[in-house]
């Protein structure tokens, strides 16, 4: 098992308790702004109920304001966001990042990868959570040997591991391990920051399945067990890649995009690392 899924699969329960919706708008590469304040607005009136940003973005302003903006009340709507792991303390990072969110906490921190190592920043993500600034806390990056490593601190264990995850970026290794070490797994870039969306047998799937691509790519996240969070700021497709709770990919179709896999089942976070 990855995570315990809830009944309706909209939701999964992460290993400390705390539940997160399976679906959220990722918001990398979004310039703090209108464009920004519009996409997570899109995406709250069509049901998202969970954004994930970071303060390398440089949007979380945007963020916060969307959020306020909403009828959506605040309580309602599952917040990431990401320390930046060149700056030394993760406690005071979150600080700022609540004061540009306007929130008294974020529902998710992460490390945004694991610079400089695997577990020096650790004692400062758990000492956010001990101030009440993040609910849970978790990871993103981290290969399997980068994971055991944290986890061998003995502290609180790392809730999630966000990580390039797509039929082409099938970790298998990685993810077999993070439901081992009850860790969830998030995929992000789950339609290769749209380089995926054009592939043969995708199109193909999406074309029988009367789907777009982007919801079959989805659709294979949710159906391997992660959270998944695709980008866009176009409403229509905002509110398409999100309605993917009505159809199933038969076993068939699955096998076909698990051999899509251009990672060897790695328990690599990454081929290349942009931090070396
Ligand atoms: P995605 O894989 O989600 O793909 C987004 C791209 O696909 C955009 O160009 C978007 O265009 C396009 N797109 C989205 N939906 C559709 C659709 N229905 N039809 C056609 N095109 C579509 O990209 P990301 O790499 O941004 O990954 C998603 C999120 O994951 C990020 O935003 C971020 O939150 C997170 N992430 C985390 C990282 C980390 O290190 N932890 C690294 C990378 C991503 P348009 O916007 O113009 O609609």
């Amino acid at each position: 098992m990855q995570s315990s899924p809830t009944a309706d699969e909209r939701a999964r329960v992460l290993a400390d308790g705390k539940t997160i919706p399976t679906i959220g708008l990722g918001v990398w590469q979004v310039p703090n702004g209108p464009e920004c304040v519009n996409a997570v607005r899109w995406a709250l009136d069509a049901g998202y109920r969970h954004i994930d940003t970071a303060q390398a973005y440089g949007n979380e302003e945007s963020v916060g304001r969307a959020l306020r903006e909403s009828a959506v009340p605040r309580e309602e709507v599952f917040l990431t966001t990401k320390f930046h792991p060149t700056r030394p303390d993760p406690a005071a990072e979150l600080e700022k990042s609540l004061r540009r969110l306007g929130v008294e906490h974020v529902d998710l921190y992460i490390i945004h990868w694991p610079a400089k190592g695997p577990t020096w920043a650790w004692p400062g993500m758990e000492e956010a959570q001990r101030r009440g600034h993040a609910r849970s806390i978790g990871v993103s990056n981290f290969s399997v040997a980068e994971l055991e490593q944290l986890l061998a601190l003995g502290g609180a264990p790392p809730t999630v591991n966000q990580v390039q995850f797509s039929p082409f970026e099938y970790r298998r290794g990685l993810l077999d391990a993070c439901a081992r070490h009850a860790v969830t797994l998030e995929a992000y870039s789950p339609l290769g920051t749209g380089r995926h969306l054009g592939e043969a047998t995708v199109a193909a799937i999406a074309a029988r399945a009367g789907r777009t691509p982007a919801q079959v790519l989805v659709r294979w996240c949710i159906q391997r067990g992660t959270v998944v969070i695709p980008k866009s700021t176009h409403r229509e497709r905002i509110e398409a890649n999100v309605q993917v709770f009505d159809f199933t990919l038969s076993d068939t179709d699955m096998t076909a995009l698990d051999a899509l896999d251009r990672s060897g089942g790695t328990q690599q976070a990454r081929e290349g690392k942009w931090w070396r």
